[in-house]
């Protein structure tokens, strides 16, 4: 299967780099085919703005959305946009690891989520009308791959746990996983998160990478998120909130999660 690693850390030779080279050649041994994106070693440039595509004009009003979707319509992106693109078309399965930096992504990898995600290619898909709210949340161009997250933590397990302070993680990461990989149509598999990352010594270390080994191995096998998708008779359209009767007295994320 194709295997597309997007992986967003500055350091080659921290424990992120280590791990990212853990999976490379743990996938390949495999027998899957894989490709990277290794953001920082790609330079990624990590803000949207008019040159993202090659009509941008001085003299015109940027339009983040409408420029977007005019250049990926007419095959005008930034060649590195419709490079990412291609990968992701590419895979069957794509992971995203990062160290997690104020309780999100680095800026780096958002960066690639606003410039790669362009209008028409992972919103905006599909019919918009009254009775549908475009292919999204379980539809989508990307309906059908796999995505998983690969996260270090320097917080510990009890710090994101479902009472702990920070939130649990499912909560955390729930605008990651439900908001940037459900919505243009990923299935979602569960996390792998490595806490404590201070408390790391070669031991532990082993460890991380035999459980990192078992779900890589497990990638098109294990159970995705059951995230309510949109389209299937779940939520009112087109209000989109949870239809009366669906997880009764339940807000926020976790009504959005099947049981
Ligand atoms: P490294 O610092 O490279 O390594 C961690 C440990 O692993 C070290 O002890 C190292 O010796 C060991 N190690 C590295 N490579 C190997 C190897 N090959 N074999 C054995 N041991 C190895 N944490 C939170 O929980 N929440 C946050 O919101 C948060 N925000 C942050 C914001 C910023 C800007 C920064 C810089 C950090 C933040 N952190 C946060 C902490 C951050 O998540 C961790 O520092 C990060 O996940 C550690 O990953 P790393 O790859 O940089 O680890």
């Amino acid at each position: 299967m194709n295997v597309l690693l997007i992986y967003a850390h500055p350091e080659p030779h921290s424990l992120n780099g280590a791990l990212k080279n853990f999976s490379i050649q743990h996938l390949l041994e495999a027998g899957h085919q894989v490709k990277i994106s290794d953001l920082y070693a790609m330079q990624w440039k990590a803000t949207l703005d008019a040159a993202d595509s090659l009509d941008f004009s001085p003299e015109k009003p940027f339009n983040p959305s409408l420029d977007s979707m005019q250049a990926y319509e007419s095959g005008r992106q930034s060649p590195d946009i419709a490079g990412e693109q291609a990968k992701l078309l590419w895979a069957d399965a794509v992971i995203l690891q990062f160290p997690l930096w104020w309780f999100s992504m680095p800026a780096i990898l958002k960066g690639w989520v606003d410039r790669v995600y362009a209008y028409g290619f992972a919103y905006g898909v599909g019919e918009h009308s009254d009775s549908r709210w475009g292919d999204r949340y379980g539809e989508g161009t990307l309906a059908g791959k796999r995505a998983m997250l690969v996260v270090t933590a320097g917080g510990w397990d009890s710090h994101y746990s479902p009472r702990g302070i920070n939130g649990s993680i499912e909560d955390v990461l729930f605008p990651i996983q439900h908001g940037v990989l459900y919505y243009p149509g990923f299935d979602v598999l569960p996390p792998f998160v490595v806490y404590r990352t201070s408390r790391v010594d070669d031991d532990r270390y082993a460890a991380i990478c035999t459980g990192l080994g078992e779900r890589l191995d497990n990638l098109f096998h294990t159970a995705p998120i059951q995230f309510r998708s949109q389209n299937g008779g779940d939520y009112d359209i087109p209000a989109l909130t949870l239809r009366t009767g669906i997880a009764p007295g339940v807000t926020g994320f976790r009504a959005h999660i099947a049981e």
